[in-house]
């Protein structure tokens, strides 16, 4: 196949026209007929208001040689592509069936890729399956009742089911894992157009589907998932793991499960398993992390200054990503923003409160939001203990929980400066999953951060005018960025205890939907390299 690289069209343009402008680009015949693949489209706004999709795209032509030959140019080469490729199958034989827990993305992908194989892997995941969670999530919601059990950081799908599915990363990948994520999120249900889009993005709706059909497909190819179950202990001998201890959530009842080959993607939130993997000495270290606010303003505006237009139909609702540098020496940064997106109540624990963003398939609702974040390290958490950054991320929640008495606290930018209690909305107004009251987040946090958080603003507002509007409205407590700990491993992924295989982001490994995917991946490959498939032994 022949490669083209920057073929720019028409944000308007049809199919036809990008047929032809393939042709037109190789000096073919008219009317012969063209087979291509899409691999990139990008949008091209550096010359707004005149903007374009830029495509590179894989041509299936005959006679290649001799067109090679013909179109001696930069942006037309030979395609290569790389296809991923499975791993070879290990030796050793496997006593148990392998153990995965949490089904967020790193465990879902794992399970999936180990069941496809033939692993016959069992799933544990502590919160309840994709439609049982989605009604426990619509009623906290609207009555601020939390089920500490099945929530937007727990069940089925993981912290990203409730959440924009942005699906880039910054993981380069040379195996091809990044593709092969979007493939399987392709094969079960999401849009084709995410394999080649720069930035994809599946909409929380698409994503519930998508978990679901992935959970059937690991039944089918003979692996396990069991929902409401929580693993609350583990157990090693001479350094290795030997099994764990599963609590159903529901009536609190105890089993035990052996196993010697346990994979830990609990995500970020999973504050009572750190502890326990903290107490049994598993070797862990904290870790820096973000915290901040999530900030709204119209998608209108920010449409017209990424566009330099108001959006027309066929374009996508804006995004945009920003940093700054700070006098402090932290820097300031945006962070999953969500375009048309909703700003959700994404806590976990009781008289806690965290904020996050997510959007549907469409991104048709009125305010863009993103989180508006600074680092904070080690040095800033209360104490030296591993877990003294999820003390830190707890103090801010509870915080938080308090501002508007268990509700979302909100507040006009003008008085966030002012450190005041907002009495009303501007222009703008709050765009929510939960329920929210006027207060004053500022208070939430140490006068540092609150500091740093005003300093970006004000710097954002020179690369999108209106960014510090006055009635922008800010919320927080945005405190679940990544994971607060590291759960350390080697080169063969396993901890220090054998067995063990910390994976995704709650172990420090990745952070957001694609690369804990691709982290589960890599956990599956090394059981798979290193074992014979479960079910055809003995
Ligand atoms: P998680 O998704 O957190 O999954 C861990 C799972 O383990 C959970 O389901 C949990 O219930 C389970 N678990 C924990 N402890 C136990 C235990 N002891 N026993 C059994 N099960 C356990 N990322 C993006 O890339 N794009 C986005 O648009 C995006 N939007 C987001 C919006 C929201 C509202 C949130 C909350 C997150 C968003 N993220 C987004 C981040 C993304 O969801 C995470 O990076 C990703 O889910 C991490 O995957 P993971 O599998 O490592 O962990």
């Amino acid at each position: 196949m022949i490669r083209i690289r920057q073929l720019k069209l028409k944000i308007d343009h049809t199919e036809e026209d990008l047929e032809k402008k393939i042709q037109h680009t190789l000096h073919l015949k008219p009317g012969q007929c063209v087979s291509y693949i899409i691999r990139k489209q990008s949008l091209d706004a550096r010359k707004k208001p005149d903007l374009f999709y830029t495509y590179t795209v894989d041509v299936e032509v005959s006679r290649e040689a001799s067109i090679l030959q013909k179109n001696k140019n930069k942006d037309i080469c030979k395609a290569e592509w790389k296809e991923y490729s499975y791993p070879q199958e290990g030796t050793e034989p496997l006593i148990h069936r392998p153990v995965v827990i949490g089904c967020g993305p790193a465990g879902m992908f794992c399970t999936y890729m180990l069941a496809e194989l033939g692993y016959r892997p069992i799933l544990l995941e502590r919160g309840a399956d994709v439609d049982n969670r989605c009604q426990d999530v619509e009623h906290f919601w609207k009555t601020g009742e939390l089920d500490t059990r099945s929530n937007v950081q727990f069940g089925e799908g993981g912290a990203g089911t409730f959440s924009d599915g942005k699906l880039n990363t910054l993981v380069k990948d040379p195996m091809g894992r990044n593709h092969k994520v979007l493939e399987i999120f392709v094969a079960n249900g999401a849009s084709e157009e995410i394999l080649y889009r720069n930035k994809p993005h599946i909409g929380t709706d698409v994503l519930a589907k998508v978990v679901k059909n992935m959970r059937k497909k690991i039944l089918a190819n003979g692996g396990n998932v069991h929902f409401y179950s929580q693993v609350t202990d583990f157990t090693f001998e001479n350094g290795k793991i030997t099994g764990l201890t599963v609590t159903d959530t529901r009536d609190r009842k105890e089993y035990r499960l052996d196993a010697e080959t346990i994979v830990l993607a609990i995500g970020h939130s999973a504050r009572d398993t750190f502890q326990v993997l903290n107490d049994k000495q598993v070797p862990m270290e904290a870790k820096a992390f973000a915290v901040g606010i999530r900030m709204e303003h119209p998608q209108e505006m920010i449409d017209l200054a990424q566009y330099g237009q108001k959006r027309e139909n066929h374009l996508p609702a804006a995004d945009y990503k920003l940093t700054a540098q700070l006098e402090s020496g932290r820097s300031g940064y945006t962070f999953c923003m969500c375009p048309g997106g909703y700003v959700v109540n994404a806590s976990s624990e009781k008289e806690m409160l965290a904020v996050n963003g997510m959007s549907y398939h469409d991104r048709s609702g009125e305010n863009a939001n993103s989180a508006v974040i600074i680092t904070v390290r080690p040095e800033d958490f209360p104490g030296e203990d591993v877990l003294a950054g999820v003390e830190f991320q707890r103090n801010l929640e509870h915080r938080a929980y308090e501002a508007a008495g268990g509700k979302i606290p909100v507040q006009q930018f003008a008085d966030f400066c002012k450190n005041e209690t907002s009495t009303a909305f501007g222009e703008v107004k709050p765009q929510m999953r939960g329920l929210y009251e006027l207060a004053n987040v500022r208070n939430i946090f140490p006068e540092f951060i609150s500091h740093d958080l005003e300093e970006t603003i004000h710097k954002f507002d020179c690369k999108i005018p209106g960014y510090a509007r006055k009635d922008a409205i800010v919320s927080g407590v945005e405190s679940r960025t990544s994971s607060p700990v590291r759960i350390l491993r080697d080169q063969s992924l396993q901890s220090e205890i054998r067995g063990l295989y910390p994976c995704g982001e709650g172990a420090g490994y990745a952070g957001g939907i694609t690369s804990a995917a691709m982290d589960g991946i890599k956990v599956a490959e090394k059981i798979v390299q290193k074992y014979h498939p479960f079910d055809r032994q003995q």
